[in-house]
């Protein structure tokens, strides 16, 4: 059997099935929870062609304007370049297309007659709405707020995500296809899953978490809950001039907050938090940030009490913790060191202790919950305990990310696709545009899933000259004109052009050539689609393709018979 060639899908694949012919795939790829087709926007951006990008990345993700600033880059951490210099900056890239890209939807697949409700117009509820939309079915959506686009938009501030790009990228999601939108409609109060479940084909609930957890303290009620703090901020921005501030809670929220009130005047901040310092859930260009600003982080730290001074002064009792987890249910189970304790006064303390769903402000009819009363879905069918009602985003997974949300928006909406057009839930369905520019969707059969290609595996990758990371950094200090204004300026062209041709595009031919210049038997030719055998029957599986190889796209299938 002569080499089998790994190469990038000549088209856009919105969900894949069998047709995804790739053998071999790259671990950026493989650790996108949106499912970005990453190696396609860098192959067509590294050419200049930003709208054809563009077009690639809305084929997965109406948010790349969002994930590309917000995401926690779970595709650079996982990046082979890496090992070779530095991790392409594939999340600035992707903020660069979405910036800089104008692309058209493609035509949705012809209408099927049925009707789709998503209650939710968060990241996981447009998403889901827009590729619902694309597969040819009517979708409404239900919003409880006057505003799209979720915690994206409501909660996470102006200086990592200005408003305006959630607003965009949901404005554009609801062209996708025939996507009515209700807002200030709520589930529980103005509609309700029975009657849904009744007038619609299916239901997505995709409501994401709404209530905050409270510590069980004592003085609990003086702390103000974070999430409603960051919203009422990023509303009114009301100044905390001189005033100081402890935040509870040792994830990204925490730290969202913690430059809010810096922002905003805040004369000290501290963090106190439970986890050690390399545990803390948050990327270390915040934890860089936080340095830089001056937040000062008390690490092992459990919040016992909280207690009002007649001065009006707040006080935060806290032990030393030596280990904590937490249960399937939620629940901390905590191991302090006796005796050692310490006490942080401040004029404001919030709490950043965690979102859960409010399920009791959904109404009656629910489907089956969690442990974590999460709504359960069935990780093959995505489907809850009523048939035709899915669920996606945080509300089934619980604290998760935007890009999670987006994947997992994508999912149920092909789970819904299939419950409404009668097909098994297990069914393989490739969805993609055609030449046409129209949506197809082709049953298929399933193939093992792709091989991730490791750095150790690309045998000449020494081929990719080394070439330092384009990235965009952050000016130190902020202005403090203008606190709120984005953190991170975005890539210039040249360097946003230089840094997608950084990529190594593992596991899947560039056209170098050099497999067909190593070849000795000259079994290989070079074709309009890159490299192909020409002489299958000719191959010695001598593997100097293999090893010519630059991008560890190249496999074979075992056993050989070698024939030199
Ligand atoms: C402050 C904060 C900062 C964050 N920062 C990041 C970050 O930097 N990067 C990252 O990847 N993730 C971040 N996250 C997590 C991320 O925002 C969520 O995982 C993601 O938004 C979940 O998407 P979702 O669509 O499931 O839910 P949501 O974004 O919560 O959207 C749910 C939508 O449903 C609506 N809704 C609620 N109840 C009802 C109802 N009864 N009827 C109708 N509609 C309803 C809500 O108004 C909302 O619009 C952050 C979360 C918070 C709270
Ligand atoms: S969504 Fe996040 S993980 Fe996926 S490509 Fe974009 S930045 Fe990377
Ligand atoms: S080099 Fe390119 S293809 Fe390889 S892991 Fe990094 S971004 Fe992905
Ligand atoms: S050597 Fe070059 S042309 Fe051959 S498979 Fe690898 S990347 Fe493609």
């Amino acid at each position: 059997m002569p080499p089998i060639y790994s190469k990038r899908l000549p088209r856009r694949i919105l969900h894949s099935g069998g047709l995804n012919d790739q053998q071999r795939n790259s671990p950026c790829e493989h650790a996108c929870p949106a499912g970005t087709a990453i190696q396609s926007v860098h192959f067509l951006l590294a050419e200049g062609k930003t709208d054809e990008a563009l077009s690639y990345l809305l084929s997965r993700n109406p948010f790349p304007g969002v994930t590309g600033r917000v995401c926690p880059h779970f595709c650079e951490s996982a990046c082979n370049r890496a090992k070779h210099d530095e991790a392409v900056a594939v999340r600035a890239l992707e903020r660069y297309v979405s910036d800089r890209g104008d692309a058209p939807w493609p035509k949705p697949a012809p209408s099927s007659g049925k009707k789709i409700a998503v209650i939710g117009a968060g990241p996981a509820g447009l998403t889901c709405a827009c590729q619902a939309a694309l597969l040819g079915h009517s979708v409404t959506v239900f919003e409880a707020s006057p505003l799209m686009g979720g915690v994206p938009r409501q909660s996470i501030p102006d200086f990592r995500l200005p408003k305006q790009v959630p607003d965009y990228e949901a404005a554009r999601a609801l062209k996708a296809g025939d996507i009515t939108v209700h807002t200030n409609t709520a589930l529980g109060r103005d509609v309700f899953l029975p009657e849904l479940t009744r007038d619609f084909d299916a239901c997505v609930i995709a409501v994401g978490l709404q209530k905050e957890r409270r510590l069980a303290i004592p003085g609990s009620d003086l702390a103000i809950p974070a999430v409603s703090w960051l919203k009422a901020s990023n509303m009114d921005r009301r100044a905390m001039t001189g005033k100081s501030a402890i935040i509870i809670g040792g994830g990204g929220v925490a730290f969202d907050c913690a430059f809010t009130a810096l922002r905003l005047g805040a004369s000290n901040v501290e963090i106190v938090c439970l986890e050690a310092a390399d545990a803390m859930r948050v990327p270390d260009e915040e934890k860089r940030q936080a340095a830089e600003e001056g937040v000062v982080i008390h690490n092992n730290y459990s919040a016992t009490a909280v207690s009002k001074r007649p001065d009006g002064v707040l006080t935060l009792n806290a032990d030393l913790v030596a280990s904590f987890r937490f249960g399937d249910d939620g629940a901390l189970h905590l191991e302090t060191v006796p005796g050692e304790n310490a006490s942080f006064n401040a004029d404001v303390v919030i709490c950043a202790s965690g979102l859960q769903a409010d399920i009791s402000a959904l109404g009656e009819g629910l489907p089956a919950l969690t442990p974590r009363a999460c709504v359960e879905v069935d990780p093959v069918t995505l489907g809850t305990s009523l048939p035709g009602v899915f669920a996606a985003g945080d509300i089934a997974s619980g604290p998760s990310s935007v890009a999670a949300a987006i994947g997992s928006g994508r999912a149920a909406a092909l789970a819904a696709h299939k419950h409404v057009m009668g097909f098994s839930p297990e069914l393989c369905l490739n969805v993609s545009v055609g030449d046409d520019d129209m949506v197809t969707i082709q049953e298929t059969l399933p193939l093992a899933p792709a091989h991730v290609v490791e750095y150790e595996e690309m045998l000449h990758a020494d081929w990719h000259e080394r070439a330092p990371r384009h990235s965009p950094t952050r000016p130190t200090p902020a202005s403090p004109l203008l606190p709120f204004r984005e953190l991170l300026p975005a890539l210039s062209e040249e360097d946003a052009q230089a840094e997608a041709a950084r990529c190594m595009h593992c596991g899947q031919c560039s056209a170098c050539g050099n497999c067909v210049d190593a070849c000795p038997g000259h079994i290989l030719d070079m074709g309009e689609n890159g490299p192909y055998v020409a002489w299958p029957d000719q191959c010695w599986h001598c593997g100097c393709c293999r090893i010519a190889c630059p991008d560890g796209a190249i496999s074979y299938l075992f056993p050989l018979t070698m024939m030199v």
